[in-house]
C-alpha cells in the first residue's frame, strides 16, 4: 500500500513568500489525512498539483492560529460544492469550543463535522492502520499524532504450501490470513509453515509545536518517518525553551534517541535557514531532510527501498499527470 507524506506548510507562525503556515498531507491507500490547517492550507493543495480532495479526517496538532486558520476556508469551499460525506476533525481540548467560535464564520455546512476531542489514545482505525494521539510540551494543550499500521504477515512461500500438499486456491488466501487448514488428503498445515517472518510495517509520528520531549520519543521508538518541528537553532535555545518550541539540534538528538529512520524538519521560523537548520541536525542524526512546501516523501516498504523525496511541483511541470488520488490538475 502506498504512504506518501506531502509537506503542504512548513513555516512556523507567520507565512513567507516561499513557506505556508502548518499543514501537512499524509495520503496511505485511498485515504487522506490533513495535519494542521494553517492559513491558505487549501490554495496549498491546489497549488501542489494535488487539488483540493476530499479529506478524510482532519487533526490539528494545537490551537495556535497558525495551525487553525485555513480550516473556515477550508470547510467553506467543501460545502460550495456540496460534499455529504461526514467530515472529522480531531484534537486537544478546547477543539469544540474553537469549532462553536468560528461557527458565525463558517456558516451552514452541507455535510457533518464530527469533532473530536482527545489528549491521548486512539483517535480512528482505518485499513490496517491505527491514528493515535499522544501528549507534547507546548503553551497551551497540545498533542503529536501517530500513524501506526499493523505488522504484516510474513511472505507467503507458494512452493512450500505445494509441497505440503495445500493446492492454490482459496487455501492459500486462508494460510495467508493465519488461519489452520487440511489437505484434500487430509493433512494439517499450520500457517507457520508456509508463511516467512512477519514483516515491519511503517509509522509516521509528527510532533506538532513542542518541547522535545520524552511522549514524542516514545511514540517515534523506531518509526520509519518523524515530522519534527525545529523553529530555532541551538543559538536560540532560550528562546525556543521560553515559547516551548524545539531546536533543529534538539529535534535531531531526540531523532537519534528514538532511532527513528528518517527525520524531516518542519515549522521553521522565518529567521532559520533551512541549509542552517539540516546542518546543525546532521551533525547529530545523519537522516535527516529540510522538507520545502510542496515536496512529498514516499515512504515504501522497508523491503522496497528507501524513503523519496520528490518536489510535485517540478514533477508536475515535467509530466502534466497529477500525482496519485489528485482530483483536479494545477491551475498554475
Ligand atoms: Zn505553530
Ligand atoms: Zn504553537
Amino acid at each position: 500500500m502506498d504512504l506518501f507524506v506531502t509537506f503542504l506548510g512548513t513555516a512556523a507562525s507567520v507565512p513567507t513568500a516561499g513557506r505556508s503556515t502548518s499543514a501537512t498531507l499524509i495520503s496511505r491507500g485511498g485515504v487522506r489525512w490533513l495535519v494542521d490547517c494553517g492559513e491558505g492550507a487549501q490554495r496549498q493543495l491546489l497549488r501542489s498539483g494535488i487539488g483540493l480532495i476530499d479529506l478524510d479526517a482532519i487533526f490539528l496538532t494545537h490551537l495556535h492560529a497558525d495551525h487553525y486558520l485555513g480550516l473556515p476556508g477550508l470547510l467553506k469551499s467543501y460545502t460550495l460544492r456540496e460534499r455529504e460525506a461526514p467530515l472529522g476533525v480531531f484534537g486537544p481540548p478546547g477543539l469544540e469550543q474553537l469549532l462553536r467560535t468560528l461557527r458565525p464564520l463558517i456558516g451552514r455546512l452541507s455535510f457533518d463535522l464530527e469533532i473530536a476531542e482527545a489528549s491521548a489514545g486512539l483517535l480512528l482505525e482505518e485499513s490496517g492502520s491505527r491514528v493515535e494521539a499522544f501528549p507534547t510540551a507546548h503553551s497551551i494543550p497540545s498533542i503529536g499524532i501517530a500513524l501506526v499500521e499493523a505488522t504484516r504477515p510474513g511472505e507467503f512461500d507458494v512452493d512450500a504450501a505445494c509441497g505440503l500438499g495445500v493446492p492454490e486456491g482459496p487455501l492459500f488466501g486462508r494460510l495467508q490470513r493465519g488461519e489452520m487448514v487440511t489437505t484434500p488428503a487430509g493433512d494439517t498445515v499450520a500457517p507457520a509453515q508456509v508463511l516467512g517472518p512477519a514483516r515491519p510495517s511503517r509509522s509516521v509520528v509528527l510532533s506538532g509545536d513542542t518541547l522535545p520531549c520524552e511522549m514524542t520519543a516514545n511514540a517515534a521508538r523506531g518509526a520509519t518517518l518523524l515530522v519534527h518541528e525545529a523553529t530555532f537553532l541551538d543559538e536560540d535555545r532560550e528562546r525556543a525553551a521560553e515559547t516551548q518550541h524545539s531546536t533543529a539540534g534538539q529535534a535531531a538528538e531526540l531523532a537519534a534517541e528514538a532511532g527513528v529512520g528518517l527525520l524531516a524538519l518542519t515549522h521553521l521560523s522565518s529567521r532559520v535557514s533551512p541549509r542552517d537548520a539540516e546542518q546543525e541536525a546532521a551533525a547529530r542524526f545523519s537522516a535527516v531532510v529540510v522538507p520545502r512546501d510542496f515536496e512529498q516523501l514516499e515512504l515504501p516498504y522497508p523491503e522496497r527501498g528507501e524513503p523519496i523525496l520528490t518536489d510535485l511541483r517540478a514533477r508536475s511541470r515535467r509530466e502534466p499527470v497529477p500525482p496519485e488520488g489528485a482530483a483536479t490538475v494545477p491551475d498554475e
